[in-house]
């Protein structure tokens, strides 16, 4: 028999059972709610761009500064006058040029003088002595002769423009060499292009081969031979601007003649002269 003790402690023991039991439940689900990893994100994916869209979608190379500097530099100088072309070209392109090595032993740059707007061009060979001190082409006594002969064809050389193929003087008036004309003659071209004169006379056989690029022709046959200069730039098509050019004698070698033959080879001179008028009368 029980004194109902043992009743009662079975009874308590199972409420306690049943209370754990109810706590486990409890526990397992609400932990298994909280510690439950949560489903990590998927990454997203971006559909791979077609090739076209990627090629557009590309960042496109900004423009260069300096290249469009240039090109509307281009366009601007084209309505520009002569004279102010021949400046720009005197300053900033020429300047202080040392291109070749005659840089070293010039006085001055002879870049060149006269009418910006003249019909007719004289190109000499490179300056001398008389030229390099001055800074101008065509002094001295040859330069002297020169202004004779056009005083004679009824002008100055403030109708006429005057230039060398060199703009620095070789030392001991030396040929010039290909090396230094390469590296020179685009200020002569750029000069001629400013002006765009109707005839160019070329004064002396070095400088008639050198714009007519004949180096297999004495001056005699230059003389009687119909030449152009072709003043095309390097960005047109070769001979698209033509010049009518003329070969003579340079004063220098008329003034070491003497007698009959000085004054045969100023006919001589006067003649080509006169046939260089022509041409530009008819251009
Ligand atoms: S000869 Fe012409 S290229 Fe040579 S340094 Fe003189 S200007 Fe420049």
């Amino acid at each position: 028999m029980t004194d109902g003790t043992d009743s009662l402690d079975g009874i308590a023991r199972a409420v306690a059972l049943h209370l754990r039991r109810q706590r486990l439940a409890y526990d397992t689900r609400y932990l298994r709610v909280r510690s439950a990893p949560t489903p990590a994100t998927p990454p997203q994916v971006r559909p791979a761009p077609t090739t076209a869209q990627s090629r557009s979608a590309r960042p496109k190379p900004a423009p260069s500064k300096s290249v469009d500097a240039k090109a509307a530099l281009r366009s601007q100088a084209e309505s520009w006058s002569a004279a102010t072309k021949l400046e720009y070209l005197r300053k900033k392109n020429v300047g202080d040029c040392r291109r070749c090595g005659l840089c070293q032993t010039r006085q001055n740059i002879v870049f060149g003088v006269g009418n910006p707007e003249a019909r007719i061009m004289f190109v000499g060979e490179a300056p001398g002595a008389d030229e390099d001190r001055k800074g101008e082409p065509f002094v001295g006594k040859a330069g002297q002769l020169l202004d004779r002969w056009l005083v004679e064809l009824g002008m100055s050389r403030a109708d006429v423009y005057i230039a060398n193929v060199l703009k620095c003087r070789p030392p001991g008036n030396r040929d010039p060499r290909p090396d230094e004309v390469e590296r020179c003659s685009p200020f002569l071209r750029a000069q001629i292009r400013a002006i765009r004169p109707a005839a160019v006379v070329a004064l002396g056989r070095h400088a008639g081969m050198l714009l007519s690029r004949r180096d297999d022709m004495s001056l005699r046959a230059m003389r009687g031979a119909r030449l152009d200069y072709d003043a095309s730039s390097p960005k047109e098509a070769p001979r698209s601007l033509l010049i009518p050019l003329v070969v003579t004698y340079h004063p220098a070698y008329v003034l070491r003649q003497s007698g009959e033959a000085e004054v045969g080879a100023t006919q001589m001179v006067m003649a080509d002269l006169r046939r260089a008028l022509d041409l530009a009368a008819e251009a």
